[in-house]
């Protein structure tokens, strides 16, 4: 089903709905640190670099999460030439535990990319972004419209929500046609002036009172209009997408010790996740195998290097994309005068625990190396 307005809308109901939404959001948008000027002052023109450092770090991330580490990010890189002259390992560990690492490298290349074509200002020129990596549909609209008050649409999950209630589409609108609908409708509904501020506002009232259950109709501004509203269809519209069955991993991780130090490896660039950050090494048990022939097995597969594992560090549960993994942390002592050999990983460094926290890693190796670092949290290797 292709967008159209319902034919009992005027143009006036239209203009109506976009004053409503505008006034409301005047009145409860959340202060947020990118919603503020460069300066820290509120209401002032939007800094398209925080404009676009905010919504690539907001994509798949909650606003809570985000907040802390966008202050840390534009403290550390303040315009988009420190971003770009930033070594790749830096803008990492200002991501780390943020996750969906992807988004920091595409972040950073863009950067490159312009400082390689001289841009010091980031342009009001969709062409320009377009031609970046990591920048698709959404950031596109998202950073134009706020930055320079480009007529151009958002979608994501919250305004989604509200617009296939606004107009109680039946369909799901995160799928084929309904994508098409749902892109259709975020266009039509813009104004011609204060197009950031709208998109935002259908962003903060599906944040606020257009919530996934329970929305507050009674204190939403558009609820006069609402067709899901109408015909009490809230928590059905839209359909609710079907969680991705679960698969258990075992996984054994080798603390793989020399003295005072431990192998820290680097992943590949081709990795499938955490490309270019640091582990110890880790991969699944095969069936029913025992921990501690599964840390010496994964040492040598992955590092080439033969150990004699020993006591349990500790485990670290964790979820990655449909994936449980447990993962059972050996130490194991480095046997022989083997040498590290490259392959698995892209490179690898014997580093003392006091070390570990300059290097970006997952979270789950984050907690194991916390503990690492904490004589009272390990069985006293370090
Ligand atoms: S009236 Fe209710 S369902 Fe409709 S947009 Fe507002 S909060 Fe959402």
């Amino acid at each position: 089903m292709s967008f159209s307005l319902p034919p009992s809308w005027s143009g006036r109901t239209l203009t109506g709905l976009r004053t409503k939404l505008l006034n409301w959001f005047d009145k409860h948008q959340r202060d947020l640190p990118w919603r503020r000027a460069a300066d820290g002052t509120a209401g002032g023109p939007r800094d398209p670099y925080r404009v676009w450092v905010s919504e690539v770090m907001l994509q798949q991330t909650t606003v809570t999460a985000v907040v802390p580490y966008f202050e840390r990010f534009v403290a550390a890189l303040p315009d988009v030439r420190a971003l770009a002259a930033a070594d790749e390992q830096r803008v990492l560990k200002l991501w780390e535990g943020l996750g969906y690492y992807r988004r920091a490298r595409h972040l950073h290349a863009a950067a490159k990319a312009l400082a390689e074509a001289h841009v010091d200002q980031l342009p009001d020129d969709p062409a320009v972004w377009d031609a970046l990596p990591g920048v698709g549909r959404y950031i596109l609209g998202a950073v134009l419209s706020q930055a320079f008050d480009r007529k151009l649409p958002i979608v994501e999950a919250n305004s989604l929500r509200v617009l296939a209630r606004l107009f109680g589409h039946r369909g799901d609108p995160r799928v084929g046609a309904g994508k098409a609908w749902v892109w259709t409708a975020a266009e039509t509904v813009l104004p011609n002036a204060r197009c950031g501020d709208f998109n935002q506002a259908l962003m903060e009232l599906g944040a606020l009172v257009c919530t996934p259950t329970a929305p507050d109709c009674g204190a939403c501004p558009l609820q006069g209009h609402c067709e899901a509203k109408r015909l009490g269809l809230q928590e059905q519209i839209p359909p609710k997408k079907k969680p991705p069955a679960i698969t258990e991993v075992s996984e054994v991780g080798v603390v793989i010790r020399s003295g005072d130090t431990l192998l820290l490896c680097q992943r590949p660039a081709d990795a499938g996740r955490w490309q270019n950050m640091w582990e110890v090494p880790h991969a699944p048990r095969a069936g029913d195998e025992d921990v501690s022939d599964a840390a010496v097995r994964v040492a040598k597969e992955l590092t080439g290097l033969d150990v004699e594992p020993g006591v349990e560090v500790m485990t670290v549960k964790h979820g990655v994309t449909r994936y449980a993994i447990t993962l059972v942390c050996v130490e194991a002592a480095l046997v022989g005068g083997g040498a590290f050999a490259p392959g698995s990983y892209a490179d690898a460094k014997w580093v003392t625990p006091a070390d570990l926290a300059a290097y970006p890693v997952s979270s789950p190796q984050r907690k194991l190396m916390t503990a690492l670092a904490d004589p009272n949290r390990q069985p006293r290797l370090f």
